[in-house]
């Protein structure tokens, strides 16, 4: 790390070229020990390696992804990029040494998807939980969600940050809800987010912090923040209320679905709170409790969402999650008649959950759960999910939409044919 007085911390003040680390995402970035801009210390000519300072540290940008975090492995990183060996910061950041790093070289020389790269980047159930990601109920329920909070106008005129993020599925969603915003995709795992940029949205502005310390972001950025199934994973859960209102415009919404109650049976639950909790620790920005059961019906059902039927945690009672939907924009608190879901913009595919066998002039598709764990956790895809359909032509790779001979429309809504991106299959 740099020090304060370092003679590398100097301030750029020349225009950059777009390039991977873009200066729209560079001016949301502060320090999260000290509070000071980023400037730039030094990069390469479209930004995807550089390094960063504020008034106490030095950071790497490493494949167009800013790591603002102070720990052994990114300074190590950092200082192996500065020696030029860009290859081994990489693998560094993604924590992969030895045989793991050597698979990953291998399969980066030639054109793999990112259904390959996680069999090295997160060979376990996280892999099969983000292979099926695009299409499981939490993503359904959270993409009614959104597309309601869409139609109140509830994106308002900020960036969107989708926190803890993962590998960037419902960064996917948010930005073609909101193709004219920044969104911001941050997750402490550099891992994820790389693969988010390769993959799930190209190019994506991905930010690597950590969640337990303050957020690396200027005051008021965010008209819409999404954090999605990883609160009760962070142990600083009122430090991280506090930041999220912080970087949250004075009127934004921040939005967390599926939220583990301590009160209800969950699978990893974390370090759950009550309802009240919850609400609690966002009582300065008007947050509101919704209930997940009802959420995911009126997604399944694509009619509309009711983002007014709010309720007590008392009404909760031990259901296991719940969605808590914070904004003093008390407008946004009604039904919303849900919007034709966004156009393609990737390559229309057969859900992975299917096995696709030929027959005769069409397809065959038949539902296919990856594992047991699988199936009990996410075994409600059934309810929008047939047990087997069938289809015409070969359905074994893209398919054409104008001429796949099908309902597109009525199948994408049901996630039989899911909008990915090319390359993730
Ligand atoms: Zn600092």
């Amino acid at each position: 790390m740099a020090v304060p007085g370092d003679p590398r911390v100097v301030t750029f003040t020349s225009r950059y070229a777009a390039g991977a680390m873009t200066e729209a995402l560079l001016g949301l970035l502060r320090c999260p020990f000290c509070g000071t801009r980023l400037d730039v210390v030094g990069r390469d000519e479209r930004f995807d390696w550089g390094v960063l300072g504020c008034q106490c540290c030095a950071y790497p940008v490493i494949a167009g992804i800013p790591v603002v975090v102070a720990d052994n492995v990114t300074r190590e990183a950092m200082h192996v990029m500065e020696a030029g060996d860009r290859a081994r910061a990489l693998t560094t950041v993604l924590g992969l040494d030895g045989p793991q790093a050597a698979a990953f070289n291998e399969l980066v020389s030639g054109t793999p998807t990112y259904r390959d790269l996680l069999g090295v980047l997160g060979p376990d159930a996280e892999g099969t939980y983000f292979l099926h990601r695009f299409a499981d109920p939490t993503f359904v329920m959270v993409e009614g969600v959104m597309r309601a909070l869409g139609a109140a106008g509830g994106f308002g005129g900020g960036a969107l940050l989708d926190l803890c993020g993962g590998t960037g599925h419902l960064t996917h969603l948010l930005s073609a809800l909101a193709p004219s915003s920044l969104t911001v995709l941050a997750d402490v795992y550099f891992w994820k987010l790389w693969l988010a940029r390769r993959f799930v949205v190209p190019g994506v502005a991905a930010v690597c912090c950590d969640a337990n310390q303050p957020l690396p972001f200027a005051p008021e950025t965010f008209s819409a923040t999404l954090l999605c199934d990883a609160y009760p994973y962070i142990w600083q859960r009122r430090m991280l209320a506090s930041e999220m209102i912080r970087a949250s415009t004075p009127d934004g919404a921040i939005v967390m679905p599926h939220l583990h109650s301590s009160l209800g049976e969950n699978y990893a639950a974390g370090m759950s709170l009550t309802p009240a909790a919850y609400q609690g620790l966002f009582a300065a920005h008007g947050p509101r409790l919704l209930d997940d059961t009802a959420l995911l019906d009126q997604a399944i059902d694509g009619g509309a969402i009711d983002l007014g039927a709010t309720v007590t945690p008392e009404m909760l009672g031990d259901a296991p999650t719940l969605t808590l939907l914070a904004s003093p924009r008390t407008g946004i608190f009604r039904r919303w008649p849900l919007p034709p879901l966004p156009p393609m913009r990737g390559e229309l595919r057969v859900n992975p959950l299917y096995r696709v066998e030929r027959r005769g002039a069409g397809s065959v598709l038949t539902l296919h759960f990856p594992t047991e764990e699988y199936d009990d956790e996410f075994g409600e895809c059934r309810r929008y999910l047939p047990e087997s359909l069938t289809i015409p032509g070969d359905a074994s790779g893209a398919i054409d939409p104008a001429a796949a001979g099908v309902d597109v429309g009525a199948l994408r809504r049901r996630k039989v044919l899911i909008d990915v991106p090319r390359g993730y299959l």
